[in-house]
């Protein structure tokens, strides 16, 4: 390739290798293996593709300046019309009337007439029958089209390189082989094809099961190494450092659990309670991820593990991803303990001055013994006495680099327990959360009613007001959740003030609060504590209340546009009720122009209250990349093949294969699986994103 071609494709592509220009795979493949006769042209065909010749050439004028060109093609079963809107001259002057060409084009039908608009065109004797099965498509930007490598020159281009790497290879003369990236006894019981072929195979299949067996190879391979790189990572971490033992469950546990907890443990709850135990003294540090869905009781969970930590002589914290939810497990702990004798104090970024001082000293000396907080916990000046267990809620917006700051502040790092009310579907989990253990809470507590959901438009608000004023009548609490998105922070904080008049208006014979991220710290806590304490009936807020607020006697909650959250996002807000023994409702409110996604959405909270089988959902509509957190998590997703949400079989072979490796060879000293250990470092240095993953 010329000097040009070279920068346009590393600008664009970031391509600069043969390996790389090999691995930009086709997007999509289009089965060229059949003629059509134009007598057979269906109008709502996909891509079809005739042979025949132009038999002439118009040129239509459309007013100023602005003309198109008609070629009239004909195979002798009829006549299409090929349209081009701009490039005529090139046209005019590469297809020839009278020439025999292959076109290839989606038919559409115009003034009666079928027509192919910029069909892509090739000299019959050019192509052989035999050799188009399928075409691959790839991905090209408008400046690599300007410059010959459309799809179609991409294919050109990495057709001849695959050319010379088979002309090269086993010569002597080493201009290139595909060297074998997975040992036989990988490929062998798997049935992969060699990376050779696959290759090969995934940019030229002669058929469709070559691509198949293209794409598994490939897929699985991508997959594989991010596995093994997790897996490598978290066996590294674990022989390096050292876990406190917390060898006994003392009087402090003990006491809390038998005179103070006011209720039985769910049988998931202490289930999860073991897993807890045996990390905690195993010797080796807990990265425990806790999954449990709203409501499921994890905050319990966590509080009882930072007794353990007490019992054994160390500090505890617990990280919340915002003032009002540290505030809030401030309370539920203390309220728990009652009165043991255990400090529990709150450090965010509001305690200030004096209180700060004194907080940080007495986190210092070891007199205070559980801290609740925000950000504001991983500060350099926070020094604990002995910190033994980390606790962090709501992981998903705290990073992995984060998490690792925690671990300066002791001498052995803490145990680490991540607790996460958004379920992650077990395949992503893998691969984002890879390095940590996985404990799941799958019950809720007893006496808990489903939620039940409804969808209404907006335009019935006079029934969605009726229903509101009965439960309040009833003696419930509702909240009334606003969309706030950044992008249009402005206009939705206006919508929420005029909705919140508009509301105030509806029910005057009710008492309403407003939270919203941009009030102050001081006026929003006096507005939640207002509806905490039951002052008022009605909670106007912006998804600030998304996370952990704990209302038991709030039981409906509607959510205005919800066409604009999604799935894991209304589960959340959801989640906010039925939390006390009576029945509740969400009520999903949109407009009337739905896209179909959105009605999925809508349809799937109808149907489900079940966190992980909506998390499934989410990850198939969405994608991984979009998955609330997965950016943060310090996991980009970099997958060239494989697709976390489709590929979840491939998913856990390679985390088996890549488990069974690391098993085998921990220091990575055995000479079989050099092979691996050796790719494994090339793709670190090569790929960015691979060093991020933990
Ligand atoms: P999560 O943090 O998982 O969303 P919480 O810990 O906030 O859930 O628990 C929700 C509610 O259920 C709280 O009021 C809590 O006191 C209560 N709860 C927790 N465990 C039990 C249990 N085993 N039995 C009854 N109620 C429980
Ligand atoms: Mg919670």
């Amino acid at each position: 390739m010329g000097p040009r071609r070279t920068e346009i494709l590393q600008k664009e592509l970031g391509i600069s290798t043969w390996g790389q220009l090999l691995e930009h795979y086709p997007y999509k493949y289009v089965d060229r293996s059949r003629i059509y006769h134009i007598d057979e042209l269906q109008p709502d065909m996909p891509f079809v593709q005739l042979k025949g010749k132009i038999l002439s050439y118009e040129e239509v004028s459309t007013g100023k300046r602005k003309k198109f060109a008609v070629a009239y093609f004909s195979d002798g079963h009829g006549v299409v019309d090929l349209v081009w809107f701009n490039g005529l001259k090139y046209i005019y002057k590469n297809y020839k009337v009278g020439e025999e060409y292959i076109v290839f084009g989606r038919p559409g039908v115009y003034n009666g007439r079928f027509r192919i608009t910029h069909p892509d065109i090739d000299p019959a004797s050019e192509l052989q029958l035999s050799e188009m099965g399928m075409q691959p498509y790839y991905m090209t930007t408008e400046k690599m089209k300007n410059s010959g490598m459309q799809s179609r020159g991409m294919e050109r281009i990495i057709k001849s390189l695959l050319e010379r790497i088979s002309l090269s290879s086993g010569s002597d003369v080493n201009h290139g082989v595909i060297n074998e990236t997975l040992p036989p006894y990988i490929t062998g019981p798997l049935h992969l094809c060699s990376r050779d072929e696959a290759l090969r195979w995934i940019h030229y299949p002669q058929s469709p099961d070559e691509m198949q067996r293209a794409r598994v190879r490939l897929k699985f391979e991508e997959l594989f190494y991010v596995q093994l790189n997790i897996l490598r990572y978290a066996s590294d971490q674990r022989r390096k450092y050292r876990g406190n033992i917390f060898a006994t469950v003392g009087d402090i546990f003990n006491t809390f659990y038998h005179q103070y907890l006011p209720f039985e443990l769910t049988g998931a709850q202490k289930r999860v309670m073991h897993e807890i135990r045996a990390d905690m003294r195993s010797g080796r540090q807990m990265n425990r991820l806790l999954q449990g869905d709203v409501g499921s009781g994890k905050t319990l969970v966590a509080l009882m593990s930072m007794l353990i930590a007490l019992d054994n002589g160390y500090q505890a914290c617990l990280m919340a991803p915002t003032e009002i939810l540290a505030e809030q497990h401030l309370q539920t702990i203390r309220d728990f303990l009652g009165d043991m004798p255990i400090r529990v104090e709150l450090l965010t970024g509001i305690v200030k001055g004096k209180r700060r001082t004194e907080i940080l000293r007495a986190l210092h000396d070891g007199s205070i013994h559980i801290v609740v907080g925000t950000h504001a916990l991983i500060e350099d000046t926070v020094q604990f006495h002995r910190l033994g267990l980390a606790v962090i809620d709501e992981q998903h917006r705290f990073g992995v680099a984060q998490r690792a700051k925690l671990w300066s502040k002791g001498e052995n790092p803490p145990h680490v327990l991540v607790m996460t009310a958004t379920p992650i579907p077990r395949t992503l989990a893998m691969t984002i959360y890879g390095d940590l253990d996985v404990s799941v809470i799958d019950e809720l507590p007893p006496g808990r009613k489903p939620i039940q959901t409804l969808h209404k438009f907006d335009t019935q608000t006079t029934s969605l007001y009726q229903g509101i004023r009965q439960q309040i009548q009833l003696g419930r609490q509702v909240y009334i959740v606003f969309p706030l998105i950044k992008e249009s922070e402005k206009i939705d904080l206006q919508n929420l003030e005029e909705g919140f008049d508009v509301l105030k208006q509806a029910f005057p014979e009710f008492n309403l609060s407003k939270v919203h991220g941009k009030m102050k710290p001081a006026d929003k806590e006096a507005e939640m504590q207002r509806f905490v304490k039951g002052e008022t009936q009605i909670l106007v807020a912006t998804t600030v209340i998304e996370v952990g607020v704990n209302v038991p006697n709030a039981s409906v909650m509607v959510i205005l546009d919800a066409q604009r959250f999604g799935l894991s996002q209304l589960h959340q807000l959801r989640g906010r009720v039925g939390r006390g023994a009576d029945q509740s409702y969400c009520i999903l409110v949109t407009n009337y122009k739905l896209s179909t996604e959105t009605r999925k959405r809508i349809d799937i909270m109808c149907e489900t209250n079940d966190g992980f089988e909506i998390a499934e959902a989410d990850l198939k509509l969405r994608g991984p990349g979009d998955l609330e957190g997965t950016q943060q998590s310090g996991m980009a997703f970099d997958l060239k093949i494989a697709d976390i949400a489709r590929d979840g079989q491939l998913v856990q072979m390679a985390r088996d294969e890549a488990q069974r490796i690391i098993d085998d060879d921990p220091t990575c000293e055995s000479p079989q699986y050099q092979l691996l250990w050796n790719r494994l470092r090339q793709l670190r240095k090569t790929n960015i994103n691979w060093g991020a993953i933990s």
